[in-house]
């Protein structure tokens, strides 16, 4: 298998894309990013990175690409991302920002960030609205969780802090989300499957028996990575 694999995680809103990201970076040992959390950061901490986004952010609108890009470098290259592999969850969002990072070559091997497997986890889009009305996460920790009963406005995480509903997570950037995800991110997959990087994965179920599908899924791209093996 890859010693240090490159994995790119694709999904609607609400798919569990982050927490399945998370989940299979702890899993691989390689860092999770997820530019909606350094976007979060940026906001929370009043850069002037966060304050640009700020807005963008609590109605559901995708940031510039050249912006997400510059913040994707400079991460990447902070943390050593290309040697060290990496889970991107959330990037790239458009067809601009893929080509922007991972190149325009076939085999996208020019811009060296190339990713070994993108997969795409499968949930229907009505599917997807519930579980985003019923997400409520922990303003301090990112701590996540999904109520019985969307109308129960807040709870607490096992910190004690209120977990509540995310600003984006109104019905109206809801619908703004999703619709972006249609028309920026959707070329994605056929994208990927067109640099034969494409693994489509059912993201529907257990979060347990998702993992474990999207681990059996992986199997075949990570052995036979040439870019990463050694
Ligand atoms: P997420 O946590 O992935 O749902 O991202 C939260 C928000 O951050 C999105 O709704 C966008 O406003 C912004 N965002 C995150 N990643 C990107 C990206 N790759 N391109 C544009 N906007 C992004």
């Amino acid at each position: 298998m890859a010693n240090r694999p490159r994995i790119v995680l694709l999904g609607r809103q609400g798919s569990g894309k982050g927490t399945q990201s998370a989940r299979l970076a702890a899993h691989l040992g390689v860092p999770h990013v997820s530019t909606g959390d350094l976007f979060r950061t940026a906001v929370r901490d009043g850069t002037a990175l966060g304050r640009r986004v700020g807005d963008i952010l609590d109605d559901g609108g995708l940031v510039p690409d050249d912006m997400v890009i510059e913040v994707v470098r400079e991460h990447a290259a902070r943390r050593g991302l290309d040697a060290g592999g990496y889970v991107l969850d959330g990037f790239p969002r458009t067809v601009v920002q893929a080509e922007a990072y991972f190149g325009t070559d076939a085999a996208l091997t020019q811009a060296g960030h190339r990713p070994d497997v993108a997969v795409e986890l499968d949930v229907p889009a009505e599917l997807v609205l519930a579980r985003l009305a019923a997400r409520r996460v922990c303003p301090v920790d990112g701590w996540t969780t999904t109520v019985e009963d969307p109308t129960v406005e807040a709870v607490r995480c096992p910190d004690g802090h209120l977990a509540v509903q995310r600003p984006d997570d109104t019905p109206e950037a809801i619908g703004r989300r999703l619709a972006l995800y249609e028309v920026e991110t959707g070329p994605l997959g056929p994208w990927f499957a067109a640099h034969g990087l494409l693994a489509r994965v059912d993201g529907t179920g257990d979060p347990d028996v998702v993992f474990q599908r999207i681990l059996d899924e992986l199997e075949p791209f990570l052995d036979r990575s040439p870019a990463t093996t050694g």
